[in-house]
């Protein structure tokens, strides 16, 4: 008799449980790490117009998984999953159970083996989406192999194993990656996104932070758009590229309402506070860009180190123009992000000065133009005259020569090129 109301019972729950229909595929991702902002996660809506495959895969990004490939939950979403541990604790999903089941057994994908996979990729595609609403499209020209750019397909590797990496680096020593991540144009693979473990905890890795995944993704989208600007003999160039990744995380994070909102919470409505949002990659790289400078002393040749004088300047610009313009936050960002993007395809990105220059000729407002000048010489970046030559750093690779600085003049000529 119990058995029979039981499964009355069943069939009840089960019509009355609605199957939503799926109109596009839902992602979750971090906001940060899981240390900061207690582990905040933030979920994306794909337009079915981007139909995403498992792994995940598409919209030109391709996750290569050391485990088991992410897959879709019952409602053709990258989210929640039908599952339940057996008794060796193994996940196991049951794709056709019905509802009763979901509601009882579903598991966030945040407790999934492939979560950093998941996350990863709705991170790199958030960069991206977020760049070609601005710039229709990522192309750029490459004068020196005299062809297109285009975007092509990029491959993460969130949890790069010693095996992955000693496919794409036969002769590179993965030891020397620990708490590290790249982006590079490999010369078969094409582009790559690279995450190592955390030197102390192997089972961290560095693409669990969105701070760190965006920032490379940065790379990779200023890498298509000017590949003159990478691996210049000039430091400012090189530093440029940090910076540019370090903007692009602070960008992409304030394209969250709730992101936008909890800064503000955070910051008492004061962005020139320290934040979330302010420092990048807590964990890793602690770069604040709300810090005050100290221009007396001279910083390391360390293209990062060299980059945060950029920053520095570039987020006071939207921390000022967020107190004096009276619009919402979202409308400061999306107006600054534009005329720092449209300032890269058209500014020589020679050297900081050249960039601040440009960057106050691409707008016509008074306030931004001001803002740029007195940001720029907060920093020690005096916009009022073009440079003929350049103080600049040597590149040195010995860890030691790096944290001293060996700087040479460089002509404007030079600089150019
Ligand atoms: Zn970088």
């Amino acid at each position: 008799m119990l058995k029979k109301i039981f499964s009355y019972f069943l069939i009840l729950f089960n019509l009355w449980l609605p199957t939503p229909q799926a109109t596009a595929t839902d992602l979750m991702i971090r906001a940060q790490d899981d240390t900061t902002i207690q582990g905040l996660k933030l979920t994306l809506k794909i337009s079915p117009s981007l139909p995403l495959q498992e792994g995940p895969s598409g919209y030109g990004i391709e996750v290569i998984s050391n485990g088991p490939r992410a897959f879709k939950d019952a409602q053709g979403n990258f989210m929640s999953y039908n599952c339940y541990r057996d008794a060796r604790g193994r996940i196991i999903v049951n794709p056709q159970q019905p509802s009763l089941y979901r509601f009882l057994f579903s598991k966030p994908v945040d407790q999934m083996p492939f979560f950093d996979d998941v996350s990863a990729f709705g991170t790199v595609g958030v960069v991206f989406n977020m760049y070609e609403k601005d710039l229709q499209s990522l192309t750029g020209y490459d004068r020196f192999q005299q062809r297109w750019n285009t975007r092509g397909t990029v491959k993460i590797y969130p949890h790069t194993t010693k095996e992955q990496f000693k496919n794409l680096y036969p002769r590179k020593n993965y030891d020397n990656y620990y708490q590290n991540a790249f982006y590079d144009n490999h010369p078969t693979a094409g582009h790559v996104l690279c995450f190592f473990p955390m030197r102390d905890q192997e089972n961290q890795y560095t693409s669990q932070s969105f701070d760190v995944v965006a920032h490379e993704a940065g790379h990779n989208v200023l890498n298509i758009l000017r590949p003159d600007v990478r691996n210049s003999p000039n430091s400012d160039r090189r530093a440029f590229h940090e910076s540019f990744g370090d903007m692009t995380a602070i960008f992409a994070a304030l394209t969250f309402r709730q992101l936008r909102e909890k800064v503000l919470q955070e910051t008492g409505d004061d962005l020139h506070k320290p934040s979330f949002l302010s420092v990048v990659g807590e964990r890793i790289a602690n770069r604040d860009a709300a810090q005050a400078t100290h221009l007396s002393f001279h910083p390391s040749c360390e293209a990062h180190r060299l980059s945060e004088r950029l920053t520095k300047a570039l987020y006071g610009i939207l921390a000022d123009y967020y107190d004096l313009s009276r619009i919402s936050l979202e409308e400061v960002s999306v107006s600054f992000r534009r005329l720092f993007f449209k300032t890269i395809l058209n500014s020589n990105l020679s050297t900081f000065i050249d960039f601040g220059r440009s960057l106050k000729e691409n707008t016509s407002s008074l306030v931004f133009q001001k803002l740029i000048f007195e940001n720029f010489a907060k920093q020690g970046i005096d916009l009022r005259k073009i440079p003929q030559t350049l103080q600049v750093c040597i590149p040195e690779t010995h860890p030691v020569k790096a944290a001293k600085c060996s700087t040479i003049q460089m002509s404007r000529k030079t600089l150019l090129n």
